[in-house]
């Protein structure tokens, strides 16, 4: 984040077990002076790149068109394993598929993959943890651990784009930074590792910028900043109350960046990209699903964004200990109706991983 932006001691993540050197962490440039620095010639970092993003190898003892003593090099400097498998589940007829990851000090991560007939969706984590508190999210419970790698996110992408290229004969499409942590408290790191997800290969996995979607608690100043970063992915804002006065509760840092705030700089998102808003609103029984909370959000939505907004409707996905349910399906179709009379178009997201805790909000990594 800029020096210029004043940011809660929450977003500063401890530095302790911070991960090795990858080469999915450097750019272009960084690249080209790795290579230089191993004394290998220009032409190898382009090759090493084609592995990496066009072929998904991170394994440089698979490389077979370096030198064997190179591999060796190279796998050392450039490819420390990042993140082993602990565990994979799969749920609904194997379509939804969550790993368990552990990190080089230990820390665990979680990322879903979800197939559909026509995409395949990659819920990926950008840090161990979060420090943002929501009371209705598993991740929020646990608190901040630390900040994602761009490698570490990007390993989650790539060892998804290879079990959809190997086991499915197909290719992941999309991309939501929907899994653990908030990716605008990481803001540098996430930014690297979007860029290389939408670079065409070599330089990236090339994967449509549209099809990847960054998700937020709504930290003002860093969407502003993504909006100007120009990339045109899709912003979603996790809004779960259209007035101050709940959602200072059920998103503690609107206690920073209020509702108006989050939906000026989603409205700027907006003007800049030319791209459409996604508000996220998990509906909690008895808490926000109230019809005069949907004429509300649809008002200050068609006020705020005009057509470009879409909302997200989430039935809340019950996290241990927690007394919240989700609303009952008239209440949520009430709801949904509101919003739509104020001119907003709104729908409700299918919820997957329900039965091995990989929905929305349930990610709560465990060694
Ligand atoms: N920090 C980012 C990403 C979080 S996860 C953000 O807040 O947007 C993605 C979405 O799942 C967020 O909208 C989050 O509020 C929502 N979510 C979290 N816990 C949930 C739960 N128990 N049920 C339903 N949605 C939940």
């Amino acid at each position: 984040m800029g020096e210029t932006m004043k940011l809660p001691l929450v977003f500063d993540a401890p530095t302790r077990g911070k991960p090795p050197r990858h080469f999915a962490d450097l750019d272009d440039d960084a690249r080209s002076a790795a290579i230089t620095e191993l004394g290998l010639p220009a032409f190898r970092g382009k090759q090493l790149a084609n592995h990496y993003f066009g072929r998904l190898t991170a394994d440089a003892h698979a490389m077979t068109d370096l030198p064997a003593a190179m591999r060796e090099q190279v796998a050392g400097a450039l490819f420390p394993p990042l993140l082993k498998v602990v565990r994979a589940i799969e749920c609904d007829g194997a379509q939804t598929r969550k790993t368990l990851w552990r990190a080089v000090d230990g820390t665990t991560i979680e990322s879903v993959l979800m197939r559909y007939p026509n995409r395949s969706t990659l819920c990926l984590s950008s840090q161990a943890g979060c420090g943002m508190a929501c009371p209705f999210c598993a991740t929020g419970q646990g608190g901040l651990t630390r900040n994602l790698s761009t490698a570490e996110i990007l390993e989650q992408v790539r060892a998804a784009a290879a079990v959809m290229r190997d086991q499915h004969d197909g290719r992941l499409s999309n991309i939501v930074f929907m899994g653990m942590g908030e990716p605008l408290a990481n803001y540098n790191r996430v930014l690297a590792a979007v860029k290389r997800i939408i670079a065409p290969p070599p330089h990236g996995f090339g994967i449509s910028a549209r099809s990847v979607t960054v998700s937020t608690v709504g930290v003002a100043p860093a969407i502003r900043k993504l909006a100007d970063e120009r990339l045109g992915v899709t912003l979603a804002l996790s809004l779960h109350a259209p007035d101050d006065e709940l959602r200072d509760t059920l998103v503690p840092v609107n206690n920073r960046w209020n509702v108006g705030e989050a939906l000026d700089a989603a409205r700027y998102y907006a003007d800049v990209t030319g791209r459409r808003v996604s508000i996220e609103y998990a509906l909690i029984r008895d808490v926000n699903d109230q019809p005069w909370r949907g004429d509300l959000l649809g008002k200050k939505l068609h006020g705020a964004l005009g057509p470009l907004v879409h909302v997200n409707v989430i039935p809340l996905n019950p996290t241990p200990g927690s007394e919240w349910d989700a609303s009952p399906k008239p209440v949520e179709r009430e709801f949904v109706k509101r919003v739509r009379e104020r001119g907003v178009s709104c729908t409700v997201r299918d919820t997957r991983g329900r039965e091995i805790a990989a929905a929305c909000g349930q990610l709560a990594a465990e060694g």
